[in-house]
This record gives structure tokens, C-alpha cells and sequence, in this order.
């Protein structure tokens, strides 16, 4: 089974946000399947992304593998393809004139950044023909590689060379669009669709048209699936999305559990597992400490680790926290992004001195501190296709405290019964909303024996890449018609 994943991030090498995560994690997992779970079939599953500048200058010796051209308005344009492995997964950097035209991953302006993922886009196309290495499977990312998506589906119908390859696209934030890039459209030969299922403002634009051109659209959890099928969250593509239904799945992350791993974590102070909790307690004290908060057992710690941005509901925390005020607890808020909610932030840390700390920068050192030694972590977010942070906090016996939307419905159970806990959830988005759900934890907390259990649960649950990387692997032959296990897959339809 071969794969041709683009992606326009891949941590290590570049991480702007969870999508990087995917890209770093997701192509490896599948490379280890063992056949024997797939009907004897291996992965062959290749990343591209493009050779931004930043990462030319860290990775200045790579070998070059090809050299491709691309047209644009009228010109030929060449593009280096150099070489990588990352964990055996060969990952091609894709260079030329579009690519170096800026140095950030986004510039925030997509007419520039179109130029460049509708560049990068087509060269992976061209790269695979040139190696001469047929993908049973494009799969595409999020808007930057929807273009790869959109010209694949014209190409293949009379390209011998690309027939047989089915398109994937990945869904990790529906609102990023690529709007702002239609000029690249032209620039690159392609024509708008006239399709009557795309509102019209969406037929020139990269993820409205990679949606419509893949034969499977897959959110990066089912329920963040089911919710961009609504008006409210399918910003003006439902009608097409709800069209498609019986091709659009929902797919969790996972999380690196090496990575993230409280029994071997280096950053912090004492190292503990699910079998033995009590090691936590130091951690928990140490940042109280460093912190110059109150030491007290019996007030829980609570942490929020975000960015600063309003999909991710910080303002709905300092709302929900301004309306608890009764309630005992303590909170570290550590994010960056927003400048009005860092002030906001800085402004209940002032308000509130003996009980709030704010720090405003991208720490990932204090992060594994926090998830190691707070009792709470707080997720209010507004809207979020998986999350990561979560699951993370669960893995490190920090309790998540989220609104019910998205990945974190899939992630963090509420029930009734705190022996099948892993969390607490709230559905309004609103600050009262937040303020009475955190009440109860608080109360809960006061019960050390059932938070214990509640704790328990979530770092006993499996966030491994492995299952999820099975379900795309069996996702990639179902479409791509190929049986495994020895039966034949669905029909596609
Ligand atoms: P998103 O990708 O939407 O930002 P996720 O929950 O998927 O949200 O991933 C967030 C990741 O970024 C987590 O690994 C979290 O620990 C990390 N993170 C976010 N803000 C900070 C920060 N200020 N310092 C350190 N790590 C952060």
C-alpha cells in the first residue's frame, strides 16, 4: 500500500500546531503496523512538505533526488526535491522559487502562501511520477495540500499513471480555508469547479475544492465528524459536507506516548506511574512552589496550557473562574498568542494576586511540569476538531475539565458514575457554564479516594497512535478497493 502524505508541517523538523503533530506521528505509525494485521500488505507511506527556508538553513547537506517542473502563468518553474528520514519514513523537502519567497510557514497573507502550497502541492505530484512511484492513496491535509487533492481528481481521469490513486483528504480545521490564494488557481492552469454543490465564493478556494474532489474526507476525531455537518460549524460548506455524509469519517490523533510519558519525563521533578501515584504529590509541590502559591493539599491546583486564542475559550476560563470565586482553588494559566486575552490574563492574576499566576510564552518545559503536577486542566474551548492537551494531561493524572465539543467529547468521559470517569464536561459555552462544572470538581476533589479512581482512568486509557493508524490503514484499502484479510472490501461507491 502506498501512501503519498503531504502535510505542511512535520514536527520535528517544523510545528506550528497539532497538524505538525499528525504529520510527525501518524506516517511512522503506519509504517509499523505488522503486515500480519493487514492481510500480509505493508505500508509504504512517504511525506512530502515544503523546504521552507527556516529548515534549508538547518538541514544544509541533504542529498537531491529530483528536479521537476511546474507551470506558472505562462513560465516553467523548477523545483529541487531533496531527501529525509525521519523514524524510516521518508520525507521529501520540496524547494523553488514559490517556497523561498518568504520565511514563515504562514505569513498570515494567503496570497503568498497560496503561491507557495499550490507550488509545493503540484511537485509532489510531478516528484512521484518521476520516481516513478504510483500512489494507491493521496492523502492530503487541511487547505495547504487541498490543491494536490483538486488536480489529482481532474488528472487521473486521463493520466494512466495516477488512475488508480484515491484521494484522502484530512479535515484538522474546517474554518482555514486557503481564502485570499484564487489568483494561484489560474497561475497554476486549473480551472474553479462549476459544481452546484459549492457555494459560489468556495469555487476557487483550496479546501472547498480538495472536499470536493476527494473520495473520502476524514476529521481528526467522529464527533468533530459529526459537527462540521451543522450550520454551525460547517461554515457554509454543510450543505456539501451533508451530500457527501457516507464519506466523511472521523479519525482521533493520538499522542507520541514516548513523548509523553510521566514514568520517564526528565523535566520533572519525580516520576510516577498509574500503579504508584503517590510521587505525584512532589510535583505538585514543586510547582506550587516555584509558583509561590498557597501549599495546601486540600486546594486544587488548577492549569490551563493553550494558546491564547478565542476558539480555544481562555476568556470563557477567567469568566468561569471570576464566577467560582467562592469555591477554593488555585490556577496557572500558561499561554501565548491573543494580546487582549494575555491582558485579560494578566488582569485577574492582578485582581485575584493570591490565587492566579499568569505566564504569557510557549513553554514546553513548564507545560510537562504543570500536566505532571495539577490537579485540573481547563479546556473550554469553543471549538476543537481533536486536542491534544487533554490527552496529555490525562496520561499525566491531570484531571481535564472541557466544554463537550469535538475531540474532547471523544476523549474525556463524564458520567454519572465516577468509576467510568475521566474527566468533567460541560456543554453551554459560557463562563456560568464552566463556573458549575468546576464547582463540582472541586467538591469531587474533596473525595480523595474517588479522584483517585478518576485519575486512574485517564492514564490507563490507550491515546497511542497505533489504533488510529490501523483505522486509516484499513480506511486506505477500503477506498482503494484492495482486500485485506482475505475478504473483499465495501464497493466503493
Ligand atoms: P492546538 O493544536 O489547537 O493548539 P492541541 O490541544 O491540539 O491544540 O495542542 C496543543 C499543544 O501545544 C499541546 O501539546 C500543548 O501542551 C502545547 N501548548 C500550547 N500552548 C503552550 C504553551 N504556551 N507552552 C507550552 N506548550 C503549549
Amino acid at each position: 500500500m502506498r501512501v503519498l502524505f503531504l502535510s505542511a508541517e512535520i514536527d520535528p523538523l517544523v510545528k506550528i500546531g497539532g497538524l505538525g503533530d499528525v504529520a510527525g506521528s501518524l506516517p511512522a505509525a503506519l509504517r509499523q503496523l505488522a503486515p500480519a494485521r493487514l492481510g500480509g500488505e505493508a505500508m509504504d507511506v512517504r511525506v512530502a512538505v515544503p523546504f521552507y527556508p527556516l529548515l534549508r538553513q538547518k538541514l544544509p547537506n541533504l542529498p537531491l533526488i529530483a528536479r521537476v517542473e511546474i507551470p506558472r502563468a505562462g513560465k516553467m518553474l523548477e523545483a529541487q526535491i531533496y531527501q529525509i528520514d525521519l523514524n524510516s519514513v521518508p520525507v521529501y523537502l520540496i524547494a523553488g522559487q514559490p517556497v523561498d519567497s518568504s520565511n514563515a510557514v504562514y505569513t498570515g497573507d494567503n496570497s503568498v502562501d497560496g503561491d507557495k502550497f499550490y507550488f509545493y502541492s503540484l511537485a509532489a505530484l510531478e516528484l512521484v511520477r518521476k520516481l516513478d512511484w504510483r500512489p494507491h492513496i493521496l492523502h492530503a491535509n487541511d487547505w495547504h495540500t487541498a490543491p494536490a487533492a483538486w488536480a489529482l481528481n481532474r488528472r487521473r481521469k486521463t493520466d494512466a499513471f495516477f488512475k488508480d490513486t484515491r484521494i484522502i483528504l484530512g479535515v484538522h480545521n474546517l474554518p482555514f480555508m486557503g481564502a485570499g490564494c484564487e489568483g494561484s488557481l489560474e497561475d497554476y492552469g486549473l480551472p474553479p469547479s462549476y459544481s452546484r454543490r459549492l457555494p459560489s465564493w468556495g469555487r476557487r478556494v483550496p479546501l472547498p475544492l480538495g472536499l470536493l474532489a476527494a473520495d473520502q474526507i476524514v476529521a481528526v476525531s467522529p464527533s468533530y465528524a459529526d459537527e462540521i455537518l451543522t450550520p454551525e460549524q460547517g461554515y457554509g460548506l454543510e450543505s456539501l459536507l451533508l451530500a457527501r455524509r457516507a464519506d466523511v469519517s472521523g479519525i482521533l490523533n493520538g499522542i507520541d506516548t514516548k513523548y509523553w510519558d510521566p514514568s520517564q519525563d526528565q523535566a520533572i521533578a519525580a516520576r510516577f506511574s498509574v500503579d504508584d501515584l503517590s510521587p505525584r504529590a512532589k510535583n505538585r509541590r514543586a510547582l506550587l512552589d516555584e509558583f509561590q502559591l498557597n501549599p495546601d493539599p486540600a486546594i486544587p491546583l488548577l492549569t490551563l496550557v493553550s494558546r491564547m486564542d478565542v476558539q480555544k475559550g481562555v476568556d470563557l476560563a477567567l469568566e468561569g473562574l471570576r464566577l467560582a470565586k467562592k469555591s477554593i482553588w488555585q490556577v496557572i494559566l500558561l499561554g501565548s498568542g491573543n494580546p487582549d486575552l494575555e491582558k485579560d490574563c494578566l488582569e485577574l492574576q492582578k485582581k485575584l494576586p493570591e490565587r492566579v499566576r499568569v505566564v504569557t510564552r510557549f513553554d514546553a518545559q513548564l507545560s510537562r511540569r504543570m500536566y505532571a503536577g495539577g490537579d485540573l486542566l481547563l479546556m473550554p474551548s469553543r471549538y476543537e476538531p481533536c486536542g491534544l492537551s487533554q490527552m496529555i494531561a490525562m496520561r499525566y493524572g491531570c484531571v481535564p475539565l472541557a466544554r463537550a465539543t469535538g475531540g474532547l467529547v471523544d476523549t474525556v468521559f463524564d458520567r454519572p458514575d465516577a468509576a467510568e470517569s475521566t474527566g468533567f464536561l460541560f456543554k453551554e459555552p459560557s463562563g456560568r457554564a464552566m463556573a458549575k462544572a468546576l464547582e463540582q470538581a472541586v467538591r469531587i476533589f474533596g473525595d480523595a479516594e474517588t479522584w483517585k479512581v478518576i485519575q486512574a482512568n485517564g492514564m490507563r486509557r490507550d491515546y497511542s497512535w497505533e489504533n488510529s493508524a490501523l483505522r486509516y490503514a484499513h480506511l486506505y484499502f477500503m477506498s482503494s478497493g484492495i482486500p485485506i484479510n482475505g475478504e473483499e472490501q465495501e464497493e466503493r461507491p
